[in-house]
């Protein structure tokens, strides 16, 4: 039995136990996760790591010692398969059962697979963990040609470093333009051209009806019969979050764990922090969502720490994020979906600029392609929701902070 029992090793898991002692917590602490390793940072897996840049090592959160020394009782390789909310115990696959005083469910989410046929072929490949990318790396040397089915970040990110690998890469989105779930489309289309610049096929408006092969994949037939050859497949196409335990527990959610300001989750001593917490966010009108970062993951794991000691705390961050592809820094902040109006500040084919987000006249977030100064600055009208003429906020000659109130 654990104090805290924090489920999922990841960025969240881990910054929850290591807010608890650094606010001082004196209980024990479990720190349970289905992975061998160490916590470990994901965004540099489709960066960095893939590229052979970073070694493992440099990945790591923090080192084993730290664990030790802050008494933070590491529980790798094991999955959570059931919760038992009454009598406070979880139970792991392997038919463990383990006490908790306060469960922290921190788990993330699966990446979502192919439903077509040939969908399970070898050579295709999720980016979630270090073991699905040193998959990855094992292959290459034998892949000329890799289709990367789904235009986000993820995907845009591995395409970068396998065409600078030398692969022949093509790209298969589904929707009229890369990053549409996430992005304007000023930003969409200048993601676009720098691929095909580095020399990147992009396809849009295209459905994989299947994976070809037999046994390892060949290629991907696309609807209307194409076949794009590829001696490897990345899919991204987004995560579920892994939050069946709980849901089967009884604690309300559905596309994650709802949890409410200081993330408690509907049960009793749970709390849920991370990709897997729906949460209303004010940064996103209210609704309810679930947010993909290591901000969020970070903030919301503080705010569960501190709730557990009794200190005031409620989850209320700007939502940051970042992308790195060749040379260009994206940094984002804000939400900017559901917004209405976007204004363009610099240009894109200086390959440094910002694209603005409006909704209601009203700042709600910026993109930021090499243009730190205005990600920086722009947070505050972001917190704000500026109202700001928006012939003002293209003047890239103005620094944003001079139109701050
Ligand atoms: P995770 O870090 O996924 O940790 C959850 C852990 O729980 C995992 O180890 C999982 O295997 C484990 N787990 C799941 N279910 C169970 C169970 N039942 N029992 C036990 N363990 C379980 N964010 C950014 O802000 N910037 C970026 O540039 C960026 N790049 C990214 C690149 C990649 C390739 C990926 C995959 C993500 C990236 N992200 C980025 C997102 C960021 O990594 C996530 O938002 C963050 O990892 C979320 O932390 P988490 O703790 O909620 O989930």
């Amino acid at each position: 039995r654990y104090d805290v029992l924090i489920v999922g090793a990841g960025h969240a898991g881990a910054q929850a136990a290591i807010a608890l002692r650094q606010h001082k917590f004196a209980g024990s602490i479990g720190l349970l996760g289905d992975e061998p390793e160490l916590p470990y940072e994901r965004p540099p897996l489709s960066k960095e790591y893939l590229a052979g840049d970073k070694p493992f090592e440099r990945l790591l959160i923090r080192n084993a010692a730290f664990w030790d020394e802050r008494q933070v009782a590491l529980l790798p390789g094991r999955s959570v398969t059931r919760v038992d909310s009454v009598n406070h115990d979880v139970t792991t696959a392997d038919g463990e059962t383990i006490g908790y005083g306060t469960l922290i469910w921190a788990t993330g989410g699966k990446p979502r697979r192919l439903a077509c046929i040939g969908g399970d072929l070898a050579g295709i490949h999720t980016v979630r963990t270090r073991a699905d990318v040193d998959a990855m790396i094992a292959e290459l040397p034998d892949v000329r040609h890799v289709a990367v089915i789904g235009g986000g970040y993820i995907g845009l990110e591995a395409a970068a470093v396998l065409a600078k690998l030398g692969r022949e890469v093509t790209v298969l989105e589904a929707q009229d333009r890369v990053l549409a779930r996430v992005a304007g489309e000023p930003l969409s289309r200048f993601f676009e051209t720098e691929h095909r610049a580095h020399g990147v096929e992009i396809r849009l408006g295209v459905t994989v009806e299947a994976i070809e092969g037999s046994g390892r994949v060949t290629g991907v037939r696309l609807t209307g019969g194409e076949t794009v050859p590829a001696e490897m497949a990345i899919v991204g196409i987004g995560i579920e979050p892994a939050v069946a335990p709980l849901l089967d527990a009884g604690a309300n959610g559905g596309n994650g764990v709802l949890v409410d300001a200081q993330c408690r989750a509907s049960l009793p001593d749970i709390f849920a922090v991370g990709d897997c917490a729906l949460h209303a966010n004010r940064f996103a009108e209210d609704r309810c969502i679930r947010l993909e970062s290591v901000q969020n993951a970070n903030d919301q794991a503080t705010v569960a720490a501190k709730t557990i000691l009794g200190i005031e705390a409620a989850y209320d961050s700007v939502p940051w994020f970042w992308s790195n592809q060749y040379d260009l820094k994206l940094q984002t902040i804000g939400i900017s979906s559901g917004h209405e109006a976007t204004v363009l500040r610099g240009d894109p084919a200086s390959r440094s600029f910002s694209l603005l987000y409006l909704r209601a006249s009203r700042v709600i977030a910026l993109d930021c392609v090499n243009a730190t100064r205005d990600y920086v600055q722009g947070r505050k009208l972001v917190l704000e929701a500026a109202a700001i003429d928006p012939a003002r906020l293209a003047d890239s000659l103005t620094p944003l902070k001079d139109l701050a109130a």
